[in-house]
């Protein structure tokens, strides 16, 4: 065996291509190209509309089985499976994958840029910074957070003050005119005011603009920042004493975890964006109505923050093929997939022309969802798909020897720690009985009428009857076929039989259907995904939750998807729940709103929102060369 060395030095042993030749190889003009340097371009949305008459290429998931703390390999296997599609087979394919967070970069998980001889370059632009889309979300964000903060301020100018002096303040007047702002039209518009001159408007129009009438306890909105900071997870805001005792307990966020990265992974387009930014709810009104980030007049200035994020980054492959980074939100209570636009920018970039279907010539989109199928997956068809439109021609599922021998009751592991003999010699019947996981993974995504395709990520401890075994065990699931690829070590090359087994499922027909209506209420989703999905008894609901779910069916957010958040570990909401359980009860703690998402989400556990640092960090690693100017220590 040929030693792997490791991931940085692979990456940096590579001299990537310039950005524009791969523009240009997939046909991007340079006019529709904004440069970040050499390796790195956003991609102009102006291409959408240029080749909206194209046919979409192949639209290819992958997720994984019920991950491990040994890593399942999805990135890994993304890379090596477009590698294959495009350096090996002479496809367009392009990889979409998520932006990764700083936070996780430099805590236990380390860079997501895939592994071995399958990943993107440069891989350390890829893990930091990027083109400053996370920070932009982060801006954007926290404006909202000091906006919603000063609202307590003028809250206590509407206790205060008469409509008239409230209205003067908001629309003053400058040189003699007073003018609406488009952000103000935009309020008129929703508050059913059809009047263009703010002269004209009555006492009781000008009550109702001027007075947003919020109940400050109810302000939701929290700051975020793109760290593993936990000791910000609860604190106390004002405490200067020009604040005069006005203080509040609030907290932070990871930034991936904001409502607005959500809402830059589901938008559709600019204009989409902007509405989902001023649909976002920061708290209620007296009345129990939700009050939006247009409410308050702030949609207009978060999408200025958030104009260039939108526009999805261009990268490559180590052999060359195109990789769009866009967009990360959270897989812990967010969808944990990457853009819709880059997705449908990469549809029409790997697209036919004509009305005839060009199997020969059609290309692919792998794209990727967190965690594995039943978490990221449902989210993906239920919520992604629900809101692009756009539908899956197969679902790869990745899945590991060791990984599902942890599955079949195999001693406990910890990333990092000395591997137990069991997973690092032959196994078959501990193998076996893990591959139940599998299976259930493999039946939950045929639920959704679409071809499924194993992935086994090979490992240099499998043995050819443990490879078998796994074959056996998904075709009998339903699986259209289960290949071994050995990518991470050969690179592309690895995963060409993989990548035959996804062009030739892909040209199978689909029965295309999602696990629930939209209209049906919001426990009846939950119940659908905890029963279907997860093999779940039933659901139980806190007081808590039953009286969110209330309020937000009240208020008109009942037909909106659920994203549940509950632990990776199980297909059960109990990590320690290994293989394929039944007849446990998810218990809903609490139900939160993003309708700027555009999705509610469930806590079915105490999922934090801003991760901690482990006791052996990345960080300790990173450094920079001081001869070269490089990166070290990612890993
Ligand atoms: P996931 O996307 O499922 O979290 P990654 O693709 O990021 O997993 O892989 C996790 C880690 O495992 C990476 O460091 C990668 O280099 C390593 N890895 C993946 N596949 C293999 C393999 N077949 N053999 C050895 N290491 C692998």
């Amino acid at each position: 065996e040929r030693p792997v060395p490791s991931d940085i030095a692979i990456s940096r042993a590579q001299t990537p291509k310039n950005v524009k030749v791969i523009a240009r190889e997939l046909g991007i003009p340079e006019r529709e190209l904004e440069l970040y340097g050499a390796y790195k371009a956003k991609v102009n949305l102006d291409l959408l509309q240029r080749l909206s008459h194209r046919r979409d290429g192949k639209y290819v998931l992958v997720a994984g089985i019920t991950p491990t703390p040994l890593g399942e390999g999805k990135s890994t296997t993304t890379m090596g499976l477009t590698q294959a599609l495009g350096a090996h087979l002479g496809k367009i394919a392009f990889a979409n994958v998520r932006q990764p967070s700083q936070g996780p970069t430099f805590g236990i998980k380390g860079g997501a840029a895939g592994g071995g001889y399958s990943q993107v370059i440069p891989m350390d632009e890829f893990n930091m910074h990027l083109t400053g889309d996370i920070h932009a979300i982060t801006a954007a964000n926290n404006l909202l957070g000091t906006i919603s903060a000063a609202i307590e301020t003028r809250m206590f100018h509407e206790n205060t003050q008469k409509d008239k002096a409230l209205y003067n303040r908001l629309v003053p007047t400058k040189n003699g005119v007073r003018v609406f702002s488009p952000v103000m039209f935009r309020r008129l518009k929703k508050l059913g005011i059809d009047k263009t001159n703010p002269d004209d408007l009555t006492d009781e129009e000008i009550a109702k603009f001027a007075r947003l009438d919020i109940d400050p306890d109810t302000i939701t909105w929290r700051r975020v920042l793109d760290v593993n900071d936990r000791h910000l997870r609860q604190i106390t805001i004002g405490q200067a004493p020009s604040e005069k005792g006005h203080t509040r307990v609030t907290g932070f966020d990871i930034s991936v975890a904001s409502e607005c990265m959500a809402v830059l992974a589901l938008s559709n387009d600019l204009a989409d964006m902007r509405e989902r930014l001023g649909r976002m709810v920061i708290g209620s009104s007296r009345r129990g109505d939700p009050v939006t980030c247009d409410d308050i007049g702030a949609g207009g200035a978060l999408t200025a923050l958030m104009k260039d994020a939108i526009k999805p980054n261009l990268m490559q492959t180590l052999e060359g093929t195109p990789v769009f980074v866009h967009a990360g939100p959270f897989a812990n209570i967010s969808i944990g997939a990457s853009s819709v636009i880059a997705d449908k920018l990469a549809l029409k970039l790997a697209g036919t022309e004509g009305d005839e279907v060009h199997e020969e010539r059609v290309g692919y989109v792998v794209t990727e969802a967190g965690f594995d199928f039943t978490m990221g997956g449902e989210r993906f068809f239920n919520i992604k798909c629900r809101s692009s439109g756009l539908c899956p021609d197969v679902v790869v599922i990745v899945a590991t020897v060791r990984a599902l021998k942890v599955h079949g009751g195999g001693p406990d592991v910890t990333a990092g720690a000395a591997l137990p003999e069991a997973y690092r010699t032959e196994n078959v019947e501990l193998l076996r009985a893990g591959c139940i996981n599998l299976a259930k993974h493999i039946q939950n995504a045929k639920y959704y009428g679409v071809p499924v395709v194993v992935a086994i990520n090979k490992f240099v401890t499998d043995t050819e009857a443990e490879i078998n075994c796994v074959r056996e065990e998904a075709i009998k699931a339903g699986a259209e076929d289960a290949v071994e690829a050995s990518h991470w070590s050969d690179g592309g090359l690895g995963a060409v039989e993989l990548a035959k087994a996804v062009i030739a499922s892909s040209q199978k027909p689909k029965n295309f259907r999602l696990l629930y209506e939209a209209d049906l209420s919001i426990v009846e989703k939950m119940e659908a995904i905890a029963k279907k999905m997860y093999g779940a008894a039933g659901i139980e609901l806190s007081k808590l939750a039953r009286s969110q779910v209330e309020t937000y069916t009240r208020q008109g957010f009942g037909h909106l998807p659920v994203c549940i958040a509950k632990t990776q570990y199980s297909l059960s909401h109990d990590q320690s729940l290994k293989g394929a359980p039944t007849g446990f009860t998810v218990p809903i703690r609490d139900v939160r709103l993003s309708p700027g998402a555009g999705y509610l989400y469930a806590k079915a556990a105490d999922i934090q929102t801003i991760p901690g640092l482990p006791t052996a960090p990345g960080y300790l690693n990173v450094d920079v060369n001081m001869e070269t100017g490089e990166i070290q220590g990612l890993f």
